[in-house]
């Protein structure tokens, strides 16, 4: 074995074979040069600097070469042979301005510098090679250095050298990708500015695509349209063979172009035919799985299309469907949304105008009642139906001029008229109205109002309900306990507080309380009437006057309604607003007052008391039991049946009717506080007592799925509010009178029942005295009967009787 300093020993000549050691291709295509014709001339004569420096290259793993001598000619090692593709192995022995020649004037002065005696470095040159038959964009990090001799003259240059292509490459592909991939996060556009943008980037990075067309189909499923191209002379040259996209769009596949004709615009590579391949790959809907669109590529004609081409094409495709299929989505979203916008837009107009139209019959009827009311001479019965129908017109219009109000407000358009005003009276004078309805059901009412120095500028219709709505609320809340109304100033502004310990409300729904229609699942309220507008529309008001409301509560201890407005105190004296007040007080105080179990408000000394809770003393089999929590309605129901003779009962709600004994016919509300109809249905079905009790519910939403849900609960029929009163009664009728027949049915069958089982007791004891005889007498059987036939024919008895003579006594009839 040689030492290392053998190598360095330049003047010993060596054969060539141990110049060229091994075996490997390149050492082998060395050895089998004709160097001799070569301007190096024979091995043997190679002088010894050149020696030194073969033997530093060929065993290199780095691509290494030797230029020697003025021609550079080459000699190198095999993984610098590896990146020469179809040079080697003629470049052994070549002189590199020929080996190189596409290249050579991007290398002879840094060659030329090397020579001068400056080393040379290169990083990430990009070169235009021709190692595979065609002008291929590389790049290159690479050293020339002079290899000096004896008398330290340059002799030759040696090089070593990496390519650098395939990191240039992945790093633009990337930088690509990467910026396809947020296109879905930024751009917040159709799907056709998605792929217009889609293809601007494209045309930004022309190493990876030489040119771009987009194409989606309209409308998702229609002809294709070109949305965005670059790097075409113009459009019309656009490549797409009809029946190669339509195989995209069919098969969602990928699909290969050759265009032997070039492009106009693109110059064609020298080294290569003037094809350029074009790639037409699916634009997918990602959410869908369908193929919208295509997207054609045109590829670099300096780069080979491998894998790793055919991949990064791939992925520029999915990124594009995915920012294509999320403009799509959010367009899609943005569409709904308008269409749920105008819906919502219609629906208020509608609520309005209806609202509205609904308001001149209302006070039409209104007049009519304050007429009959004025008529000393109404009767008792007849005035009692007007006040009944007077109230119900009063909820009505209040419910009317909610949903006018909740509307004006969504248009901005609720206007306060402000005028000075009392303002701790006017709020004791709202409460006071609850107070007798607040008070009979056994509650406190707590009135604090401060005394402020003088009036007040506020709209004192827009308070009155303000307070009127809150009181109502804490009122139908709240079963027990104290309801508190407090009045004072806050900084610059005046808050009312009205506080109550009744069931609260959960943390998770005290957010939602002021949105209209909004209704807390589940609760447990002294009526279930109500349409969830109370609370938008105290926010409405307060927001009308400039303030604004609040809620603080804990379920189970109770809640706590905040409005502040700004105090404007005025000095001008206060007006007088009592009718105003009236006007918008009374119908919820009157209101509150008809939840309450017992106590449809009636004048003084009536003492009919067919109220909730209040029979009418018949057998109970014969009653019809009316379930309805509102006292009017059930007053209206109770007087109806009893106009047809029937004994009734009217009850507020579910667990009052199930105490009650079994009715002939229970007629009951779908709406009730706590456990509703359904519920008193399927109460009623699962005790065997009462299964078969024939139940009517009365149903406020019209459609099939509310009977639906009654009737699969067990309920014999429904009937929709507002109801025909004649129908009503044609019902109770018809199905009192079945369920009567279907009972005495059942008593008549029961008693046939009973005959039977004597006939056969009796024919059980014949049989035992047929037995007796049998056995006494020795005789047989029909010996035995023909003898207590006789007996019962001689006796004029009844066979029977004799039989129950033979058999308790044990004597013999005679034969
Ligand atoms: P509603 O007509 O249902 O009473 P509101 O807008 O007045 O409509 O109230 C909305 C919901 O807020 C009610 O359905 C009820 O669940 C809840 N709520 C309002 N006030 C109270 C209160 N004082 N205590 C408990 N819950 C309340």
């Amino acid at each position: 074995m040689r030492s290392l300093t053998d190598v360095s020993q330049h003047g010993a000549p060596s054969p060539p074979g141990e110049l060229f050691p091994g075996d490997d291709p390149t050492a082998v295509a060395h050895r089998r040069h004709d160097w001799t014709s070569s301007p190096l001339g024979p091995i043997e004569g190679w002088p010894a600097a050149l020696r030194a420096a073969i033997r530093t290259v060929i065993p290199s793993r780095i691509p290494m070469l030797v230029w020697w001598g003025p021609e550079l000619v080459q000699i190198y090692n095999a993984p610098y042979a590896a990146l020469m593709g179809d040079k080697h192995p003629g470049g052994v022995g070549q002189p590199g301005a020929e080996c190189w020649a596409e290249v050579w004037d991007d290398l002879a002065p840094l060659a030329a510098a090397a020579w001068g005696g400056a080393a040379t470095y290169s990083r990430d040159l990009p070169l235009l090679v021709r190692r595979h038959g065609f002008d291929e964009e590389t790049s290159w990090t690479f050293s020339f250095s002079p290899i000096r001799d004896g008398e330290g003259a340059v002799g030759g240059l040696l090089v070593a050298t990496g390519e650098t292509t395939e990191v240039g490459i992945q790093g633009a592909r990337l930088a690509l990708l990467g910026q396809l991939g947020v296109m879905s996060w930024t751009e917040a556009a159709t799907p056709d500015d998605v792929l217009r943008r889609a293809v601007a980037l494209l045309a930004a990075a022309p190493g990876e695509v030489r040119l771009a067309v987009g194409r989606l189909r309209r409308d998702g499923d229609g002809p294709l349209a070109t949305v965005a191209t670059t790097g075409l002379a113009d459009d019309a040259t656009a490549p797409g063979d009809p029946r190669l996209l339509d195989r995209v769009v069919a098969d969602g596949a990928v699909v290969v172009e050759e265009r032997p004709e070039g492009w106009p615009g693109t110059t064609p590579p020298p080294g290569r035919a003037a094809t350029v391949t074009v790639l037409h790959l699916p634009i997918v809907d990602r959410g869908q799985d369908t193929t919208i669109g295509v997207l054609t590529v045109g590829v670099n004609p300096h780069r080979t299309l491998d894998d790793g081409y055919r991949s990064f094409l791939d992925l520029v495709a999915r990124h594009v469907s995915t920012a294509v299929t999320d403009a799509r989505v959010l367009a899609d979203e943005q569409r709904r949304g308008e269409a749920l916008a105008d819906l919502d837009r219609a629906k208020s107009r509608f609520l309005q105008n209806s609202s509205h139209e609904l308001r001149t019959p209302l006070t039409l009827i209104m007049g009519a009642h304050d007429a009959l009311l004025a008529d000393a001479g109404l009767a008792e019965e007849q005035r009692r139906h007007v006040e009944a129908a007077e109230r119900a017109t009063l909820r009505l219009r209040r419910l009317v001029d909610g949903l006018l109000d909740v509307g004006r407000a969504e248009e901005g358009g609720l206007d306060p008229d402000l005028v000075p005003v009392d303002l701790g009276r006017l709020t004791a004078d709202v409460a006071s109205m609850f107070r007798s309805t607040v008070e009979a059901a056994g509650l406190a009412l707590d009135v604090r109002v401060a005394d402020l120095p003088g009036a007040v500028e506020v709209d004192p219709e827009m308070w009155t309900r303000i307070v009127s709505n809150l009181l109502s609320n804490a009122y139908k809340y709240t079963p027990a306990g104290t309801i508190t109304v407090e009045l004072a100033p806050a900084g610059d502004d005046l808050a009312l507080v009205v506080t109550d310990t009744g069931i609260g409300i959960p943390a998770d729904e005290q957010p939602h309380l002021f949105t209209r229609f909004h209704q807390v699942p589940g609760t447990s309220a002294r009526t279930a009437e109500g349409a969830g507008i109370g609370l938008a529309l105290v926010r409405d008001l307060a927001a009308a006057m400039g303030g604004a409301v609040a809620v603080d509560s804990t379920p189970g201890a109770g809640s706590r309604f905040r409005v502040t407005i700004p105090h404007r105190a005025t000095d001008a004296p206060a007006a007088d607003v009592a009718a105003r007040v009236r006007y918008r007080g009374r119908p919820l105080a009157v209101e509150a007052g008809l939840w309450q179990g017992r106590s449809a408000p009636r004048p003084a000394g009536d003492g009919d008391g067919d109220g909730a809770g209040d029979g009418d003393g018949a057998g109970a089999d014969d009653r019809i039991l009316v379930v309805e929590d509102n006292a009017d309605m059930r007053d209206h129901v109770v007087r109806l049946l009893r106009a047809d003779g029937w004994p009734v009962e009217g009850v507020a709600d579910a667990p009052t009717a199930l105490a009650r004994p079994r009715p002939l016919l229970v007629v009951s509300d779908v709406m009730l506080p706590g456990d509703d109809g359904i519920a008193l249905v399927r109460a009623l079905r699962a005790d065997p007592g009462r299964a078969d009790v024939p139940v009517l519910l009365l149903t406020a939403r019209a459609g099939p799925e509310a009977a639906a849900d009654g009737l699969a609960a067990g309920a014999t029929d429904y009937l929709v509010k507002p109801f025909d009163p004649a129908e009503l009664r044609a019902r109770v009728r018809a199905h009192a009178e079945a369920h009567r027949r279907r009972m005495a049915a059942v008593a008549d069958a029961d008693g046939r029942a009973d005959h039977l089982e004597v006939a056969l007791r009796s024919s059980r004891r014949i049989g035992a005295a047929i037995g007796i005889l049998m056995e006494r007498l020795r005789i047989t059987e029909d010996e035995a009967f023909a003898r207590l036939r006789k007996a019962s024919q001689d006796g004029n008895r009844k066979l029977r009787d004799v039989a129950d003579e033979v058999v308790l006594t044990g004597v013999v009839p005679a034969g």
